[in-house]
């Protein structure tokens, strides 16, 4: 399924009481449907569930600003949340909603094969890496799930209420550029001259891991 009918099929879901729970819109996600990065957070805030965009609040303000400091743009990557309504006065989103939008979340990474997938918080990271994690323990290093390269961070939430943590983020926003340049490399296929000596056609491997 393409995004565009992913989204159209998402218009207006009834899949889980967030529906009923005060929510504008659904915030399907935005961005580049061929996005080398796509970043993943938690869920619309007030901002977003009015104007149906994630990240376009305060922490969508800090956001644009670690990824201009990492040379990228919003018009280059893709940005969705885990869950696609906003949760009552901001709070964490319940398991069975995130057991239900789920799906969906990893039907945008199907469709849009990002490179690196930056989880932003712990709530992003545990649903992509479906283990429990401690953000601030593995936030800033890279780690392959299954067919995925992810490279979890702090939320930018977080850092604007906890100002100590900004600096750790920012930290791993300098890394970006070479965790992506990393996947890139280790995604890229040497191509056979011929069918008759297949072995040549090898997977480069990625040094990191
Ligand atoms: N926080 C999130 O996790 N997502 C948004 O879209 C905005 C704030």
């Amino acid at each position: 399924m393409t995004l565009q009918a992913l989204a159209h099929s998402l218009h207006n879901c009834q899949r889980c009481k967030l529906a009923t729970l005060g929510r504008t819109q659904v915030v399907f996600g935005i961005g580049n449907p061929n996005a080398q990065v796509m970043f993943v957070g938690e869920g619309p805030g007030f901002n977003e569930d009015k104007q149906g965009e994630p990240f376009v609040g305060a922490a969508g303000k800090l956001l644009n600003e670690l990824l201009q400091s990492a040379g990228l743009s919003r018009a280059e990557i893709y940005i969705a949340n885990v869950v696609k309504c906003r949760p009552p006065n901001n709070r964490d989103p319940e398991p069975d909603e995130v057991e239900t939008c789920k799906p969906f979340l990893f039907q945008q990474i199907d469709s849009i094969q990002p490179k690196l997938v930056c989880t932003l918080g712990r709530w992003s990271t545990e649903t992509i890496l479906e283990r429990k994690v401690s953000i601030t323990k593995i936030r800033g290093q890279v780690i392959r799930h299954h067919n995925l390269v992810v490279f979890p961070l702090l939320h930018p939430a977080a850092a604007l209420h906890q100002g100590n943590l900004l600096p750790a983020l920012r930290e791993d926003f300098g890394k970006l550029k070479h965790y992506l340049d990393q996947a890139n490399r280790e995604s890229a296929v040497v191509p056979s001259p011929s069918p008759a000596s297949p072995e040549k056609t090898q997977t480069v491997q990625m040094d990191l891991f």
